[in-house]
């Protein structure tokens, strides 16, 4: 592991291709300059680099809601109509109540 920080140059940048660069996208692994990462906190006390087309991809509401989608025809239907689905419950909660 303290090798691969410590690895000479000849590393560089996915996207400046004249870039040299020792950092490398903790999702899919590739080289990227500075510019091209961003940092993602996954504890308060350790993060990892993303490049931007992980960081787009990478967990998040919408990510979650898209893979959701994706999987599952009923998981996505939830996901959308939750909120009515709750508002059904209140209204026969209420209807009952009387
Ligand atoms: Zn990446
Ligand atoms: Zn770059």
């Amino acid at each position: 592991m303290a090798t691969s920080l410590l690895s000479p140059t000849g590393l560089r940048c996915s996207t400046h291709r004249d870039a040299p660069t020792t950092l490398r996208c903790d999702e899919c692994g590739r080289p990227f300059c500075r510019e091209c990462l961003t940092t993602r906190w996954i504890t308060s006390r350790s993060s990892i680099w993303l490049c931007r087309a992980c960081a787009r991809g990478a967990s998040g509401p919408s990510a979650w809601g898209a893979s959701l989608g994706r999987s599952s025809g009923a998981g996505a239907w939830l996901a959308r109509y939750w909120w009515l689905l709750g508002a059904i419950a209140v209204m026969a909660w209420l209807a009952t109540a009387h």
